[in-house]
């Protein structure tokens, strides 16, 4: 690892200060960077530590919720707030990683994830648009299982702008079916942002996965008001049981303008991870939901509007198949209604 710097903050203003010199990166619960640090993929001259800047509170009822940039992910599963009123996102949290990775991370670490592409992560490989911009991709020739089947962009493996990596987070997919917000602070002031509009499809800038810039800080994330809480579910398919990331995984939730199996659909939520560069959502499918019976027939049509113009390479091609299977699933699980253990 690389010799580097440490600084301690106590407020979130001195945070943006430190963290406006070229070179720094914010140091939350440290479970990626502190990993890609090690791996020499990532070296910055200083961490700025914004782990006591009184960002660690949680606030949610029916009315919306407002997460604390720095509560821990465990924490936030676990608050009777969430898993009232918003259990998909919990359930998304307590499938991800381990419980020990969980008691570090932070909510905002997680929406800052880097992808797993094997390619990405090992210094070795010499073509990684992500890691080294403008030297190709290593991944499209490559071992593929993970990458993405939408929204990639494919130019060749020698291409500047190539990338077929995933967005590795359960919680932002989670986030991206309840509409989220995400509140930064930099030097310029502070902007709330969509989640949806958060994170980056590649669109030639393989190496940038996010619209924050350098200097922001992301201080919290908000909830819009409770649409469907019980009537929701999170789904991950993946190689075992624990710490592994998705496959495929489906946020879903459906407002029912009633009861039990002949509900119909008010408004619906729906996300995918494993499967682009960001969590994936199509409002065309969310459309395609309301108004419909809360039915595998309506779940079908919809899974098969989310999944157009996919992609497939060498070894992610059953991704599509699977995809859609979870998306039917996940939305019958959704209109059953959610009991968590
Ligand atoms: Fe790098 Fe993206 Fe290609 Fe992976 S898919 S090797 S992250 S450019």
């Amino acid at each position: 690892m690389n010799p580097f710097g440490y600084q301690r903050v106590t407020a979130p203003e001195a945070a943006v200060h430190a963290g406006a010199i070229q070179g720094t990166k914010f140091l939350g619960g440290g479970t990626n960077l502190v990993d890609l640090m090690k791996y020499a993929v990532e070296h910055p001259h200083t961490l700025v530590d914004v782990n006591h800047i009184g960002l660690n509170e949680i606030h949610a009822d029916a009315n919306g919720a407002r997460i604390g940039a720095s509560v821990k992910n465990t924490v936030l599963a676990n608050d009777p707030g969430i898993i009232d009123n918003y259990p998909l996102l919990s359930h998304a949290l307590l499938s991800g990683a381990t419980q020990q990775l969980r008691n570090m991370a932070t909510t905002a670490g997680n929406l800052l994830q880097r992808t797993r592409c094997y390619y990405f992560m090992d210094v070795t490989f010499p073509r990684c648009n992500k890691r080294a911009p403008g030297t190709g991709c290593d991944a499209i020739e490559g071992f593929n299982r993970i990458h993405a089947v939408l929204g990639q962009t494919d130019e060749g493996p020698k291409s500047a702008h190539t990338c077929i990596a995933t967005n590795p987070s359960d919680m932002n997919v989670a986030l991206y079916a309840l509409n989220a917000s995400v509140e930064v602070m930099g030097t310029k002031g502070k902007r709330t942002i969509p989640v949806r509009e958060f994170h980056r499809l590649v669109d030639r800038k393989p190496d940038v996965d996010t619209v924050l810039a350098h200097d922001e800080l992301i201080t919290a994330v908000t909830l819009p008001p409770v649409r469907f809480a019980k009537n929701s579910w999170y789904l991950k398919a993946r190689d075992r049981q624990s710490y592994a990331f998705a496959l495929v995984s489906v946020a879903a939730g459906l407002e029912l303008d009633g009861p039990g199996p002949f509900a119909n659909i008010r408004s619906a939520g729906l996300a995918l991870g494993g499967v682009a560069h960001k969590p994936w959502v199509s409002v065309e499918a969310e459309h395609t939901l309301v108004g419909k019976p809360a039915n595998e027939e309506t779940f079908k049509k919809a899974a098969e509007v989310l999944m157009q113009g996919a992609k497939g390479y060498k070894d992610n091609a059953f991704k599509i198949e699977l995809a859609k299977s979870c998306v039917v699933r996940a939305l019958n699980q959704a209109a059953k209604g959610m009991v968590l253990a």
